[in-house]
């Protein structure tokens, strides 16, 4: 069984692949990983807890053909929402972290997964562990309308009552974060973070294009981009998060907390 890599074409072994957390050993292009790979590769063995697993939204507008196709992600994934929350250690650094996962309905945020971002956020508020986020997202899940909307304002809000109790939050953007996940909590971190290459922005490029009449420059809204506009404090490869994430998280151990 091979893998191939859609960024430059190159077959590579399946384990190989996965071993290199789904990026191309040939060119380095990060593809989607899974949220559960990405959590068991970023923490300690035996250190994770899945929170809420269960958790699911429901079909509030009873939006044609809505049901069949959640089943039918639930299927494809083995996840029963878009995001996987849990707690970890990382190099023996506890967190709370949510991951989304583009694979799961484009990582799209329901009712379903916005319950489960907030109520990681509450926990890590409650517990005053340091939250991390990585998201992947199309923004807001159409079918659920309105409701799905209104999980930009529940999930913003939950950030800043965690941000006022003075814990630390690491938002970790991947490819792609779009949407109603942009315009909430992904861009609320207190550190910013991104892989390479990913696109980063609200509308995508050929929204934008059709708008505005006007080509766009070369790379818009990629990590890279937004990190020389000052979005991004650093742009860090799949490979050395762990890393990463560690010594940020070693070096705001001892901050002093508000109450
Ligand atoms: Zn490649």
């Amino acid at each position: 069984m091979t893998v191939t890599c859609p960024a430059c074409g190159r077959e590579t072994a399946q384990a190989v692949w996965h071993a290199h957390l789904c990026v191309c050993p040939a060119c380095g292009s990060h593809q989607p990983i899974a949220a559960r790979a990405r959590l068991t590769a970023l923490c300690d063995e035996g250190t994770l807890a899945e929170m809420n697993a269960d958790l699911v939204g429901g079909d509030p507008l009873d939006f044609p053909g809505y049901a069949k196709k959640l089943a039918a992600q639930r299927e494809k994934t083995g996840m029963q929402e878009a995001v996987m929350t849990a707690t970890g250690r990382i190099d023996g650094h506890p967190a709370v972290l949510a991951v989304l996962d583009a694979q799961f309905f484009m990582g799209s945020m329901g009712t379903g997964a916005g319950e489960k971002i907030t109520r990681a956020i509450e926990y890590a508020r409650d517990a005053q562990l340091p939250l991390i986020m990585f998201s992947a997202s199309g923004g807001a899940r159409m079918q659920e309308g309105f409701f799905s909307l209104m999980q930009m304002a529940k999930t913003s809000a939950a950030v800043a009552d965690f941000s006022d109790k003075g814990g630390l939050y690491i938002s970790v953007l991947t490819h792609p974060t779009t949407g109603g996940v942009t315009a909430s909590f992904a861009s609320l971190g207190d550190i910013m973070l991104a892989e390479p290459n990913a696109l980063i922005g609200f509308a995508g490029p050929r929204v934008i294009e059709q708008t505005i009449g006007q080509r766009l420059p070369e790379g818009f809204q990629r990590s890279e981009f937004q990190q020389e506009h000052g979005f991004i404090d650093q742009i860090v490869p799949r490979a050395q998060m762990r890393t990463v994430l560690s010594r940020l998280l070693r070096l705001h151990e001892g901050g002093v907390k508000r109450t």
